[in-house]
């Protein structure tokens, strides 16, 4: 596919907004956070590339300008990465694969539980930087690491989980299988969890011996710069990790790289169809999750508070930028009652900046994520919708310029937009359903398959949900069921491509290749003089 086809989404320095004040609460965090990180800026100035252990200055002459998604202030411009610094970071890889690869085991582990303590005495200026650049709450952003943090603990097992197999296989043959790890790898991130996405790969890439070239989010970068920095600290040495800045031609570069053997993809659809088709049309191992429409299904024998107060949670919080959102609720028989009560809930749920103590959602990433998802609301409208709970035009005291929309509910059908896309923002559909069956099915003819959860207090109704539903990661009485990092995610359907999955055993398999060896030591080989010219059939 041509670059050309692909706009970048962000706006270009050149065309820059207007720059506004941030709010008393965010501005000590940006001046901290631009004094104490070599890569990040939230302030005004760049953000760096990390090539070959060094935090350089692009020499771009195009930038996209990072917003404060609350006020619109400019808090760094990001480079589009050139060719011939694209270039560095694959040699810097590259080269550093050489000895990484060959590195000790425990060395590798050892670097890992570094790393976790570094993230932990950290955290507040990581959590910090997501605030500033994505928007979601301090608490919520805090979650984004931890969750990131527990794939790093994790990948501190791999002394136990890269052991190989070896059997005698004839007498005095051994074959013995060794994981071994596949060379210069590359992970490109969403924006909606400028932490959590890129710790889901460079743990598990670096203990398993590869490097790794990540290109974060160009709407997000600085949490994942902080984490670089940290990698640093913590032992990588220069190379293993490199971070690389940019939009589409980024991404292009990524897939069309010999030397890159691997990629790691999370984000949208269309990205992520495309990095599929060209990354493998290129030899490429490639993993990509994608997007989601994940259902909620209240049974009328619910604990009817955990799952109001669940769906609620799961719909709006982090403004439903989660590829595990709960987006649709879907009441079976008597529990179509209690949509009155679920909009009462959502009502109390207060919107502001993600600084702000009481706020339990922020802003959407950006002025146009805002057109998207307002536009899919209209939309719902005009296609015989019922808006139940409208939040268009939601003010928010001190914050005029923020993306914001309110906690919004829709009673809709399944043929309608609203349904067949994924909103990705604070907007809940609901479905009516006469019974379990009829929810199953519905949720079955969806095309995606991230997430589900069944709220119910009988166990056999549970059973046959989680027996019946073709959907990869299943809640029951749980609304975000994402699987802890001693297992793999396990997205189906639409919303992965790739067959091997993220962290846990999957992560080690999609980072390593098997390599068997076959030997013979046999004492009369050394002194014996007659050759062996039957096909060797393993007596
Ligand atoms: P996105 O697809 O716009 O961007 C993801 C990455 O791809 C970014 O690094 C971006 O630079 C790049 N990119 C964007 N458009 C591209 C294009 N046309 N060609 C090539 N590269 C492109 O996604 P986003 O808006 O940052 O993130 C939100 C999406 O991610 C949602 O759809 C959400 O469901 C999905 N997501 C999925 C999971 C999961 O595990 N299934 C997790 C988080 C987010």
């Amino acid at each position: 596919m041509p670059l050309s086809t692909f706009p970048l989404r962000a706006r270009t320095f050149a065309t820059s907004a207007h720059v506004k004040a941030l709010s008393a609460a965010a501005r000590p965090k940006a001046d901290q956070l631009s004094a104490q990180w070599k890569g990040t800026s939230a302030t005004g100035g760049t953000t760096k590339n990390f090539i070959g252990g060094e935090f350089i200055e692009s020499k771009s002459t195009e930038w996209i300008e990072l917003h404060d998604p609350s006020t619109q202030t400019v808090l760094s411009r990001v480079p589009q990465t050139t060719d011939s610094e694209f270039q560095q970071a694959v040699d810097a890889a590259s080269h550093a694969y050489k000895s990484w690869s060959r590195t000790s085991v425990i060395t590798r582990q050892r670097f890992v539980m570094e790393l976790q303590h570094l993230l932990r005495r950290n955290a507040d200026a990581i959590a910090n930087s997501i605030v500033l650049e994505q928007g979601k709450t301090l608490a919520d952003a805090h979650g984004d690491l931890l969750r990131g943090l527990q794939v790093v603990e994790t990948a501190a097992g791999i002394t136990s989980n890269l052991l190989g197999d070896k059997i005698e296989v004839s007498k005095d043959m051994d074959t013995e299988v060794r994981r071994v790890p596949l060379g210069v790898c590359a992970s490109i991130a969403p924006f909606n969890f400028p932490a959590m996405i890129p710790l889901w790969t460079i743990p598990v890439a670096a203990v398993t011996g590869n490097t790794l070239i990540l290109k974060p989010s160009e709407r997000d970068p600085g949490a994942a710069m902080i984490i670089a920095e940290l990698c640093q600290q913590a032992g990588l040495p220069a190379g293993v990790l490199n971070v690389v800045h940019g939009g589409v031609s980024t991404v292009n570069a990524i897939c069309d790289n010999p030397a890159i053997r691997a990629i790691s993809f999370v984000g949208g659809d269309k990205a992520g169809r495309h990095i599929y088709e060209l990354g493998t049309k290129n030899g490429k191992r490639v993993q990509a999750n994608l997007g989601a429409k994940n259902h909620a299904v209240l049974m009328p024998d619910a604990n009817k508070n955990l799952a109001l107060n669940s769906i609620v949670g799961a719909a709006f919080g982090a403004a439903g930028q989660r590829c595990m959102a709960v987006s649709v609720a879907v009441l079976v028989g008597d529990a179509q009652s209690w949509l009155p009560e679920l909009v009462e809930r959502a009502q109390k749920l207060k919107v502001s900046g993600g600084f702000e103590k009481d706020a339990d959602l922020g802003p959407l990433i950006s002025p146009a994520a805002k057109a998207r998802v307002t536009g899919l609301i209209a939309s719902a409208e005009e296609d015989g919708g019922k808006i139940v709970l409208d939040g268009r035009g939601v003010e928010v005291p001190g914050y005029p310029d923020g993306n914001f929309v309110g906690p919004t509910i829709i009673e809709a059908g399944t043929p309608m937009r609203c349904y067949q896309e994924e909103i990705f923002g604070p907007v809940l559909i609901v479905l009516r359903a006469e019974t379990l069956d009829d929810a199953i099915d519905l949720i079955n003819e969806n095309r995606y398959g991230n997430g589900t959860a069944i709220f119910t207090q009988s166990g056999a109704t549970a059973r046959k949900f989680e027996t019946e539903v073709n959907v990869g990661q299943i809640g029951i009485n749980v609304p975000i069921p994402v699987p802890l990092p001693m297992f793999a995610w396990s997205g189906n359907k639409g919303s992965v491509l790739g067959d091997i999955g993220f962290y846990g055993k999957s992560g080690i398999n999609f980072y390593t290749q098997n390599k068997t060896t076959t030997s013979l030591w046999r004492a009369e080989d050394a002194v014996g003089n007659r050759a062996a010219v039957d096909m060797p059939t393993h007596h």
